[in-house]
């Protein structure tokens, strides 16, 4: 790609000054409709590049296809990124910034003067002395997450089409809403999609390829008590929020939780407690790397609230489980070419590929158990959900390449 001028730095640009944040407490979809001012801008740009069946939907999901320009049979790969942006932090009037040949001093953002981006906390900044990034201007965070990934995947649709000699399978093109706030799949169309695996450009550090995920479940604990009035009550009332405060006080206190926990570890976290004297309910998520051990720290939790049950046995509880989602390597380790491909693919951009689970969920692990199996590719962005938000051009410009080489490995490996 030695002469090839990128255009995912000035898509880049474009992409983020469009507010797409999502919302956590709308019922609509997409929960907000100003993220469909993207996904038809974007739509847009795909049918003016050539893709003459590009389309955006209600929902604010685009779809586009890329056709096949080999005789083989080569397996239909998707890529995926979001349009959304996160709810943590402001993506209205984003001002991008782009530092050319970033010096390596510490960066003071202009609209707020105490926000500063430092080589001291961020030493990923230090491998881009010399080259171009982006940064907010410190009122909101960047968008890099996932705008960076929506760029990447543009810049590649306009390298296939305006170079044909590069062999490749049919690629389908999806950008959906609502990531961020866990719904990034709910009302997509894979029948529509046919596509058979498929890649997120939604990761980190130049050279990350992630294959894990949590596995994922919801408990919920509900304690019936005995209700009485409080003057009249000696021997009657059971009052279920000090039983619920019984229960959370016997949650182990030095591992079992997010705050004591790292790596490979999981843990068992009360998320959101409501009720009144007469019935509390407590919810909590369960998070492990292996599914089976999401029933083991369920059983633990169970019976350390059946323990405090015992003292009061008047009172009832109730004890479900939900499952949410599983470790997309499960499905992954079925399929290993899919990840391999992606590690080839990485080998010819001279990547140093970093492989480290990931300590949440992706749209990714939804779609894996959804019948396409969906590793995460970097994008380069940093520090995302913040006002330092930034992100490297170098890294987005190396991802186009890595996705350029990835459907050439794909196409040279089909019959
Ligand atoms: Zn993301």
């Amino acid at each position: 790609m030695k002469d090839y001028s990128f255009t995912v730095c000035e898509r880049f640009m474009r992409y983020v000054q469009i507010d797409t944040q999502s919302d956590p407490h709308s019922d609509s979809h997409p929960s907000t409709e100003k993220q469909k001012n993207l996904s038809k801008l974007l739509a847009g740009e795909l049918l003016e590049i050539g893709l003459h069946d590009a389309q955006t939907d209600e929902y604010g999901y685009v779809y586009a296809t890329i056709p096949s320009n080999t005789n083989k049979n080569v397996p239909v790969i998707c890529f995926c990124a979001h349009v959304d942006t996160a709810p943590d932090c402001s993506g209205a009037n984003v001002k991008p910034i782009l530092y050319k040949h970033y010096s390596g001093e510490d960066i003071i953002l202009p609209d707020d003067t105490s926000q500063i981006i430092s080589t001291k906390d961020y030493p990923y900044l230090k491998k881009h002395i010399g080259y171009d990034i982006i940064t907010a201007s410190g009122l909101t965070l960047l968008g890099a997450d996932d705008k960076s990934g929506v760029a990447i995947i543009m810049d590649m649709v306009n390298y296939l089409i305006t170079h044909a000699e590069i062999k490749h399978g049919t690629i389908k093109i999806l950008f959906t809403p609502d990531e961020e706030v866990g719904k990034g799949t709910a009302n997509i169309d894979l029948k529509k999609l046919n596509a058979d695996f498929a890649y997120t450009l939604d990761g980190g550090e130049a050279g990350t390829l992630e294959d894990e995920t949590f596995s994922a479940d919801a408990a919920t604990i509900t304690i019936n008590g005995v209700i009485a009035h409080p003057g009249y009550a000696k021997n009657k009332l059971v009052n279920a929020i000090k039983i619920a405060g019984e229960i959370l006080d016997t949650l182990p206190k030095i591992f079992f939780s997010p705050e004591t926990t790292e790596k490979r570890e999981g843990f068992v976290h009360p998320v959101h407690i409501e009720g009144i004297a007469e019935k509390v309910k407590i919810e909590f998520i369960v998070r492990d790397f292996i599914t089976d051990n999401l029933k083991k720290h369920e059983k633990k939790l169970k019976e350390l609230a059946k323990e405090v049950l015992t003292r009061y046995p008047k009172a009832v509880m109730q004890f479900e489980v939900q499952e949410q989602y599983r470790n997309m390597k499960e499905v992954l380790n079925k399929y290993p070419h899919v990840v391999a491909n992606a590690e080839e693919a990485y080998k010819r951009s001279y990547l140093k590929i970093t492989n480290e689970p990931i300590r949440g969920g992706t749209d990714g692990s939804r779609l894996s158990f959804m019948k396409l199996p969906c590793p995460n590719i970097f994008t380069g962005m940093q520090t995302i959900h913040s006002k330092h938000e930034w992100i490297g051009v170098n890294d987005m410009q190396k991802a186009v390449e890595v996705l350029i080489n990835l459907v050439q490995v794909w196409e040279e490996k089909a019959e």
